[in-house]
């Protein structure tokens, strides 16, 4: 057996289709037997295309390094250490490494969870092994396993196919010929010289089914590919930041700028205040570690990951990263109506031909010829299977089998006794399909689909056994039949045919059609959808209905679930065609409805809402839909239902099909935003109080109340065990009380701006207070000349701790913009308890343990000193829940 590489012998399309069986040592009605799968994985390994190497632990390692602030650093490191101050050097050294470890083990954890995100969204592939036929992860595919394909899935390896029904492939990923082509499994080629474009008798991994289905096996997996031989192709970058990031990594980059000048500005004023150089370049270092927020871009990258792997617990799976962030912004969710908004378990209960005319399924009585054709056509035109309780393919014509099997008809005898020689596959543009059949009799053609469009194609009716021409009588007793089903909420589904002489060609199948009836079936809303969707609505989210179903069955279902209330809110495909793009924007906002849409119709939808200024989500499944899930600015792809090509152009995946999940994701997505938000305005207000503190002292010439060992010990992990859990928050169900947030907002916008300047001016101050209470406590003032040593050290710890207490009761408030740290609850993010917890269990290990003590420069305070600190430190927490307590009896008022 061989896997694609053959140069001088056959290749595969070069075999013909028995040739290729016996090659690969596979029974085409069996497929491969499970233990043969098991060795040949083992031989072959996985069907993936490997080119990008992993990032090694140590590469992940040194890339923390390359930073600005640790280039800084590490110069400091060199100064400390060459003018004689050792443990200076070794602190500043040890808390860069330990800095970088955290970098290295969130970006390890983040890049994880991404990783099995993607995992999640792997497309998947039919094939038959043992006899059964099922789905597998196409990474699992190996040489030898019968694949099927069909409209909208991606060719999962190179196959070489087997069968062939109207099957059409788009290869311009691998060839770059937009067209797609047409496969034919009969060819087989002699010469070997056959360009790829041109081998129609294969079909090529990541090339896409764009109509019909197929049939074919694996030759070559993974890298053996032909796209695995372009190396090229695996370069790709999958690294991409969110707006968020990029604005952050701005944001950070303006305060690097900020920083330096502070540093010149410092550097300037100590000279002229004749402080000695040693001085002067550590103080300045420590203000440029003070007013650089370092972890504020890792702490991004945690909290969304945590957020997206939360998600996707909830079957929300992000596969495109900024979409995070859109989530918050949706204000207008369109949604498929079949499997979405309602079960997609359908079940036939009128059913209506010129016979009996309307009949309840479930009434006994005397078939009509005309039904037992209805039904039999039905059955014959479908592609579902059902036995037993087994069911595969669209619900749709699971329901036709089920009524089959409830009137008694034997499907199995009809199948075999008109077996299916042609098809023209159901599309959402046509909304029909028609296959071709022949019996002993001769050929007979079914088509079935939409009523409306149906009727157009029909210029007969079967009545009483006769075939007569359709009048307009006809078409009034269908449309009122239609109109009952429709307002009970049936789904409509009509049935032609007609007995060809000759085995026609396709583009003949749809036209000359005899009417023969049509059946109503219910597909019963979700029942957590309602609730949803008023959720939704009272959190300024409008849900809007796409459908391809008739407009009167969309709109039954639509008011009972609460998206419309009259039925001027639904329009159709057809009358949205009629109006041109400004008129369609102008009006776009009165529907709630759009029934018997087309894909186009979709795309032109999301455009219309979007010229309004609306931020809008769209979902898809079929091979149609790209273009549509591509223009919204959040595309949802059905995780069951869907096509690889709609979960490709997806930014997100439902994974159970809810529109609920929907819902939910707009929420987390408002709280991963806010917690983000927290994280950064916390790190914000600390550093700027960090820098309020340095910068005043500096300028009215006191000695530095921190320590640049002692900065970087608050900036780099004091403050940042705070910063992560708060972006850990459990999410607030309040948020969907919220407006969606404008897409314009910025982090700084509702107040967080002004709460970084007042926090960081509380935190220090009140720092600055206690560095010269601990002169004030010894005798001296802060001016003085001559003070000792310990007296510097004494008042540098009472600065010390006091800024920690400040940041770390700080933290608690920030939990909530407008509710008090009890209406949150205090234990409600136990993260949080737990790093303000471990925050001070730190600061007593280097306070405590001498070794620690002595390298930190700190001194052992007195019992009233910690209350003092203790005290300040609960200050700026108390005035920012103040604050929000006056702002929330102002709104009461
Ligand atoms: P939604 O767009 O909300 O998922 P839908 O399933 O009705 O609703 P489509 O799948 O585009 O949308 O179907 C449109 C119409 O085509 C249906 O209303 C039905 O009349 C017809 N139809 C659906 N499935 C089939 C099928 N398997 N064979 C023939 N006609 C079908």
């Amino acid at each position: 057996m061989d896997t694609g590489h053959h140069p001088k012998t056959k290749q595969y399309f070069q075999f013909s289709t028995d040739e290729v069986y016996q090659q690969l040592l596979v029974d085409p009605h069996v497929g491969l037997d499970k233990n043969e799968v098991a060795k040949r994985q083992e031989e072959y390994g996985k069907n993936v295309l490997t080119g990008q190497k992993k990032k090694s632990l140590f590469s992940i390692f040194f890339s923390q390094l390359n930073d600005a602030l640790i280039y800084v650093l590490l110069a400091a490191v060199i100064v400390t250490v060459a003018m004689g101050e050792y443990t200076d050097g070794i602190i500043i050294l040890i808390v860069i490494l330990i800095n970088a470890f955290l970098g290295m083990f969130q970006e390890i954890k983040a890049s994880n969870a991404i990783a099995a995100l993607q995992s999640m969204a792997s497309p998947k592939a039919l094939v038959r092994r043992s006899g059964e036929q099922f789905e597998v992860d196409s990474e699992d595919l190996v040489p030898g396993d019968l694949v099927f394909l069909d409209a909208g899935r991606y060719v999962p390896a190179d196959l070489r196919l087997v069968e062939t029904v109207n099957l059409k492939i788009d290869e311009s990923a691998l060839t770059g010929e937009s067209v797609a082509v047409e496969k034919n499994a009969e060819e087989v080629y002699q010469d070997e010289d056959v360009a790829i474009a041109d081998r129609v008798n294969m079909a090529y991994m990541t090339s896409l089914v764009t109509y019909g289905r197929g049939t074919g096996i694996v030759v070559s997996t993974g890298n053996k590919t032909e796209v695995g031989k372009i190396a090229d192709f695996l370069k790709e970058d999958q690294q991409t930041k969110t707006p968020l990031e990029i604005r952050l990594a701005h944001l950070g980059k303006t305060l690097g700028k900020l920083a330096v000048g502070i540093c010149v500005f410092i550097f300037v004023v100590s000279y002229f205040q004749g402080r000695d150089l040693t001085e002067m370049f550590l103080t300045s270092v420590s203000l440029a570690v003070a007013s650089i927020p370092e972890g504020l871009a890792a702490i991004v990258a945690i909290v969304l990951s945590i957020g997206v792997t939360k998600m996707a617990k909830q079957k929300a799976i992000i596969k495109k990263l900024p979409a995070v962030e859109t989530l918050g912004s949706v204000n207008i969710v369109c949604s498929d109506k079949t499997g979405t908004l309602t079960q997609n378990k359908m079940t036939v209960k009128e059913l209506f031909t010129f016979a009996d005319k309307l009949v309840d399924v479930d009434e006994e009585g005397k078939i009509q010829p005309e039904e037992k054709l209805l039904i039999e056509g039905m059955v014959l035109a479908s592609d579902a299977t059902l036995e037993s309780d087994k069911q595969t393919g669209d619900p749709t014509e699971v329901a036709l089998l089920m009524l089959a099997d409830h009137w008694g008809i034997n499907r199995k005898e009809i199948i075999e006794n008109q077996p299916r020689i042609k098809e023209l596959a159901f599309d959402s543009d046509r909304k029909m399909m028609s296959t071709l059949h022949e019996d002993q009799n001769g050929y007979k053609l079914y088509v079935k689909g939409a009523v409306d469009n149906l009727i157009l194609k029909c210029n007969k009716v079967l009545e009483q056994g006769q075939q007569i021409p359709i009048t307009d009588a006809h078409k009034t007793l269908i449309s009122e039949a239609v109109d009952k089903m429709s307002a009970k909420a049936l789904r409509t589904l009509a049935l032609a045919y007609k007995e060809p002489s000759k085995n026609i060609a396709e583009d003949q199948f749809e036209e000359d059609l005899i009417f023969v009836g049509l059946v109503g079936m219910i597909d019963p809303p979700r029942q957590e959808v309602k609730d949803s969707i008023q959720l939704a609505k009272n959190a300024g989210i409008r849900t809007i209905m796409i459908t391809g179903d008739h407009k009167q069955t969309a709109f039954a279902i639509a008011k009972e679930l609460g998206i419309a209330e009259n039925t001027d809110q639904a329009i159709t495909g057809m009358e949205l065609n009629a109006l041109d793009t400004q008129k369609l924007a102008n009006k776009i906002e009165n529907y709630t409805v759009f029934a018997r849409v087309s894909p186009e119709n979709k795309v032109n939808i999301v455009k219309a809402f979007k010229e309004k200024g609306n931020i809008v989500s769209m979902t898809g499944d079929g091979v149609n839909d790209a273009p549509s899930l591509n223009a919204a600015d959040i595309g949802v792809a059905m995780g069951i239902t869907g096509t690889d090509v709609a979960k490709n152009a997806s930014d997100m995946i439902l994974a159970d099909d809810n529109f609920s999940t929907i819902i939910s994701a707009i929420e987390q997505g408002r709280n991963i935003y806010n917690n983000i938000k927290k994280s950064v305005v916390f790190l914000l207000a600390s550093n700027v109080g960090e820098v309020m503190a340095m910068f005043t002292a500096i300028v009215a010439g006191m000695p530095v109340p921190l320590l640049a060992t002692q900065l970087l010990w608050i900036n780099l992990i004091t403050d940042t065990l705070p910063a992560v859990a708060l972006g850990m928050d459990p999410g607030d169900k309040a948020v969907m009380k919220d407006k969606p947030r404008s897409i314009k907002e910025n982090f700084f916008s509702h107040g967080a701006g002004k709460r970084i300047i007042l926090g960081g001016l509380l935190i220090g101050s009140l720092t600055i207070i206690a560095f010269i209470f601990g002169y004030y406590e010894h005798n001296y003032s802060v001016f003085d000349a001559n003070i000792p040593e310990e007296v510097h050290a004494y008042s540098r710890t009472m600065a010390f701790l006091t800024i920690i207490a400040c940041q770390l009761f700080y933290s608690l408030s920030f939990r909530n913009e407008r509710k008090s740290i009890l209406q949150v609850g205090l234990f409600s993010n136990l993260y949080l308890i737990g790093a303000i917890v471990l925050g001070f269990a730190l600061q007593l290990l280097v306070l405590f343990i001498p070794v620690m003590r002595e390298s930190f420069k700190l001194q052992l305070i007195s019992v009233q000193d910690w209350g003092i600190i203790l005290l300040f430190g609960l200050v700026p927490m108390l005035i920012n829940e103040l604050i929000k307590w006056i702002y929330r009896i102002r709104r009461r008022n």
